[in-house]
């Protein structure tokens, strides 16, 4: 059985002030949420105050993004270490706004996965079509290039604290959401090529969280579905109401 994971990806929101408001809220508010996993991702400049806050709770704390070397002459860059040593336990690695607007490519991707293991990081792999690339009947293409490259050089053994996240780009912060259809069509894509890339155990262990507008009217229907172990929250993910109800959503799936 494969536990709900509801990540929050905060983006380029929060100053520190706010980001610690707003975890101390999510602390009160999801005390007794314990069948579902809660990870948080603020900037990285809020990491430490928000791991403060969060010492005392279930809730688990990632960062958004790493770069792959572990120290150097990388101006503005932030390793894993750094991540380690900020409070963080988790990174996000590969989210479409990486690949789009700061040049993510598949084989960087692949070297942070690699860099955010030899960090002790769980990484959360982020994958998805474009719309053009979905009106092209090319998802399955997509999701395989992304994920064996995304992958590489990952062995099974390795692959224990493995989360992956399918992210339609056309759905992320767009409000408009993946029918649970389409969601499920595209998570059982995935379940089969992590299968075949790292093997059936593996691809069956692996949680694969759902992102695009989540929203707490639609987490459920969503969440409901065999493939979808849980959700990566963008916008809804800055309303401590909005996210919670998302968590509790979740709390009330049976799988
Ligand atoms: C995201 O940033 O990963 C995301 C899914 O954003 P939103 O929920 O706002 O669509």
């Amino acid at each position: 059985m494969r536990k709900l994971l509801i990540a929050g990806n905060w983006k380029m929101h929060m100053l520190n002030h706010e980001a610690v408001g707003l975890a101390r809220q999510l602390k009160v508010k999801l005390l007794g949420a314990h069948r579902v996993d809660v990870l948080v991702c603020p900037p990285f400049t809020a990491l430490t105050a928000v791991a403060e806050i969060l010492s005392d709770s279930d809730l688990h704390l990632g960062a958004q993004n790493l770069h792959d070397m572990r120290c150097g002459a990388y101006t503005g860059e932030v390793s894993g270490e750094m991540i380690r040593s900020a409070g963080g336990s988790w990174v996000l690695i590969g989210h479409s706004e990486r690949r789009q607007l700061f040049g993510d490519s598949d084989a960087w991707t692949n070297r942070k996965l690699h860099a955010a293991l030899e960090a002790g990081l769980r990484p959360v792999l982020c994958v998805g079509e474009t719309l053009a690339e979905r009106q092209a009947g090319r998802l399955d293409a997509v999701l395989a290039r992304q994920l064996e490259a995304g992958l590489a050089g990952l062995s099974p053994a390795a692959a224990g604290t493995l989360t992956l996240a399918y992210e339609p780009v056309w759905a992320i912060g767009t409000g408009v959401v993946a029918t649970p259809a389409q969601a499920q069509e595209a998570h059982a894509v995935v379940r089969r090529i992590v299968g075949g890339l790292l093997g059936s155990e593996v691809a069956a262990s692996r949680q694969i969280l759902y992102g695009g507008s989540v929203k707490p009217d639609n987490a459920r229907q969503l969440l409901e579905q065999p493939d979808i172990d849980g959700a990566l929250v963008g916008g809804a993910s800055l309303k401590a109401d909005e996210f919670s109800a998302i968590v509790l959503a979740g709390e009330g799936v049976v799988k």
